[in-house]
C-alpha cells in the first residue's frame, strides 16, 4: 500500500504546461564564460525539461550565483507543449537538416506545418545567442521518454562533447543521431558546437524533472560556467544522478534502429525498460507485417509506448573505456591520413575531409574505425558507405576531463 502510495506521489507532473513566453530562464553574468544554451520540450509531452528549466531561473533568482557566462533557457515546441503532445503535425526535433534550414532563412519555408513558425522562432533566437556569444557554445537538449528506466545523455562522439557528458554520472549513448536525420543536436554538432542530448528519465515522473535539474547544474560545472563550490547542492544533484543510473554501463553505442512508419501498426511489447538487456531473436514487438525479434544482443533504449514517432526501439552495446581512450589517442596522432591506403576507401570529392568506403570490398570493421578516428557515418550515396569528420573545436571553458 505504501509502495503504491509513494508511486502516485511520484506521478504527479502533468502534461500540458502554461506557458507565457518561450523564454524559460536568461541569465548573463557579464563575466566571460561559455554560452549555455538550453531547450526543454522540443516534444510537447516532455514538459519536464521546462519545469526543470524554470526553477533554474527561480533558483538564480533567489540566490544569484558566480556564472561565468550566460545560460538561455527557451522552451521548444510551444503549441505542442500547450496541448500535452508529442507534435502538433511534424516532429519539431527532426527539421534541422541543413537543407531546410535554407528554405527557413530564405523565407520559403511556408505555414503548411504549425511547426514552422515554432522553428522560425527558435532558429532566430538560437542564431542571435550564438552570433552575441564571446565564447564556446554548449547546448544541452532536454528530453524524456515513454518508457521508465535511467537517465542517460546522447552525443555525437566529439572529445568536446564526451568531456561534458562524461561528467555526468549516467550511461552516455553514442551513435543515435547518426540514425535519426534532422535533429536539433546535429545542427549544434555540424557547427562544431558541444551538443548534448539529455534522456532524464519517464516523461510524467517527478523525479524525470529532478535528474533534468541536476543535469543543468552538473553541465554549468562541467562547462565551466561555474565552480563546484558555488552550488550548495552539487553534492545532492550528483548523488540523486548517480543513483538513478546504479549499475548501467558507462557508454554504450547504437548499433541498429528500428524505423516505425506510421500505417506500420507497430505495437512494442510491453515491459522493456531502457537499457532492458535482450538476446538476438528475443520477441520485441509486433507490427503489421508479425514479429519484430531483437536482431542481436544487447540493450533496448527508447522503446516506443506512445502513438507519435517514428524509432520503433534502439539496440547498443557497451562500449569499455578502452576503446574511448585509444580513440582518443588516434584522433590526436591524425591517423585519418592513412584511411585512403585501406581497400575500398577513398576521399569523397563532393565533401571536403569525408570519404567514401565500398562495402563490398571494405568489409571488415570499417564503421568501427571510421569511429575511432572521428568520422560520422551519413547517408549512404550510390551503394557507397559515407564519412564526414566531425567538428572537433578546442575547449575554451574551465571543463576537466
Ligand atoms: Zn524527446
Amino acid at each position: 500500500m505504501e509502495a503504491l502510495a509513494a508511486e502516485a506521489e511520484d506521478r504527479r507532473i502533468t502534461q500540458g504546461v502554461h506557458l507565457e513566453s518561450r523564454v524559460l530562464c536568461d541569465y548573463d553574468s557579464g563575466r566571460p564564460g561559455p554560452l549555455f544554451l538550453i531547450i526543454g520540450g522540443m516534444h510537447g509531452n516532455e514538459p519536464s525539461g521546462v519545469l526543470a528549466a524554470q526553477r533554474l531561473a527561480e533558483s538564480l533568482r533567489e540566490s544569484p550565483v558566480p556564472l561565468r557566462g550566460r545560460v538561455l533557457a527557451l522552451a521548444g515546441n510551444l503549441g505542442a507543449l500547450r496541448a500535452g503532445v508529442r507534435f502538433l503535425d511534424r516532429d519539431l526535433n527532426r527539421m534541422w537538416a541543413a537543407r531546410e534550414l535554407e528554405d527557413v532563412r530564405a523565407g520559403r519555408d511556408g505555414d503548411a506545418h504549425a511547426e514552422n513558425t515554432e522553428r522560425r522562432e527558435l532558429l532566430t533566437a538560437i542564431e542571435s545567442a550564438i552570433r552575441t556569444a564571446p565564447g564556446r557554445v554548449i547546448f544541452l537538449d532536454l528530453h524524456s521518454t515513454s518508457a521508465d528506466g535511467a537517465p542517460f545523455s546522447l552525443i555525437g562522439d566529439t572529445l568536446a562533447n564526451r568531456e561534458i557528458a562524461l561528467r555526468y554520472p549516467v550511461p552516455v549513448i553514442l551513435g543515435l543521431e547518426e540514425r535519426v536525420e534532422g535533429a536539433l543536436l546535429e545542427y549544434f554538432g555540424e557547427r562544431g558546437h558541444t551538443s548534448i542530448g539529455f534522456e532524464a528519465g519517464e516523461h510524467t515522473r517527478k523525479t524525470t524533472v529532478d535528474c533534468q535539474e541536476a543535469c543543468i547544474w552538473v553541465t554549468l560545472i562541467a562547462g565551466g560556467g561555474l565552480e563546484e563550490s558555488a552550488v550548495p547542492r552539487a553534492r545532492e544533484l550528483y548523488t540523486l544522478l548517480r543513483s538513478s543510473a546504479a549499475g548501467l554501463p558507462g557508454v554504450v553505442e547504437i548499433r541498429h534502429r528500428h524505423h516505425v512508419d506510421p500505417d506500420d501498426r507497430f505495437v512494442m511489447r510491453p515491459g522493456f525498460d531502457n537499457f532492458h538487456a535482450v538476446q538476438r531473436g528475443e520477441l520485441l514487438a509486433s507490427d503489421r507485417e508479425g514479429d519484430v525479434l531483437a536482431p542481436e544482443d544487447g540493450l533496448v533504449l527508447l522503446p516506443l509506448y506512445q502513438g507519435q514517432g517514428q524509432d520503433g526501439f534502439f539496440v547498443g552495446r557497451e562500449v569499455r573505456r578502452f576503446w574511448l581512450r585509444l580513440s582518443r589517442v588516434l584522433r590526436r596522432l591524425h591517423l585519418e591520413l592513412l584511411l585512403p591506403i585501406l581497400p575500398g576507401i577513398r576521399r569523397n570529392p563532393e565533401h571536403a575531409g569525408g570519404f567514401l568506403a565500398d562495402p563490398r570490398i571494405a568489409r571488415l570493421w570499417t564503421v568501427e574505425i571510421f569511429h575511432l578516428l572521428g568520422y560520422r557515418k551519413c547517408r549512404p550515396i550510390a551503394g557507397m558507405l559515407q564519412f564526414s569528420r566531425r567538428i572537433e573545436r578546442p575547449p575554451t571553458g574551465g571543463a576537466r576531463a
